[in-house]
């Protein structure tokens, strides 16, 4: 006997790929942004928004930023790009919900950018793939001569330092997300064994 799965309305729907985080596995992806394209949460939509502004050269103002929102544009008065993403209903997933690709303030592509204004975040997001592999070993001095190489940008030392922080974190996961967990771990040890006592000593900055 033979059965055969048939999902209701299912020829309603077309599956999108998920490339957020092929993003990062292929260079050539990285500067790309379209419409409907899927990111697998909010911060890995913002570290793209801000590596596509890097590569092709302009300084763009976040507008909305929300549990469910996200809009920037061109922080040239009146330039047309803009892109509006917002949550999907399941999931932590993001997608694409407008894209203006083309620039009306008229210089757009290598006009001088403050570039002060590129966060720690998102140049983290550059070097994140690089400390995933347990041979790097990156100081921030060497996250300057690679980022004045490949991009010409001067960055201060303490950004660099920030940066690499800030791809530490992407790559390994926030340290601190670990101490939190130190409390319920405390209280289970106590309820499996009675008469244990915890004590968790923090420090002025908890
Ligand atoms: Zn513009």
């Amino acid at each position: 006997m033979t059965s055969r799965w048939t999902i209701p309305g299912s020829g309603l729907y077309s599956i999108q790929p998920i490339r957020s985080k092929d993003l990062f596995e292929d260079q050539g992806d990285q500067g790309q942004l379209y419409k409907g394209q899927i990111f697998k949460d909010k911060q890995t939509l913002r570290g793209v928004v801000g590596l596509y502004a890097l590569e092709e050269r302009f300084e763009y103002k976040v507008r909305r930023s929300s549990h469910t929102r996200f809009a920037a544009t061109c922080r040239k008065k009146g330039c047309e790009w803009v892109i509006t993403a917002g949550k999907l209903k399941h999931g932590t997933y993001w997608h694409v919900k407008s894209f203006v690709k083309e620039h009306t303030c008229g210089d757009s592509g290598n006009y001088n950018i403050d570039f002060k204004r590129v966060s720690s975040y998102v140049i983290g997001e550059l070097f994140a793939r690089k400390f995933a592999d347990p041979r790097c070993t990156l100081r921030p001095k060497d996250i300057i001569s690679e980022f004045r190489d490949e991009h010409g940008i001067n960055l201060s030392y303490n950004k660099a330092y920030r940066s690499k922080t800030c791809a530490l974190h992407k790559a390994f996961g926030d340290p601190w997300e670990s101490f939190k967990m130190l409390p319920s771990f405390f209280y289970m040890l106590e309820q499996s064994n009675p008469g244990t006592v915890t004590k968790i000593e923090t420090d002025s900055e908890n």
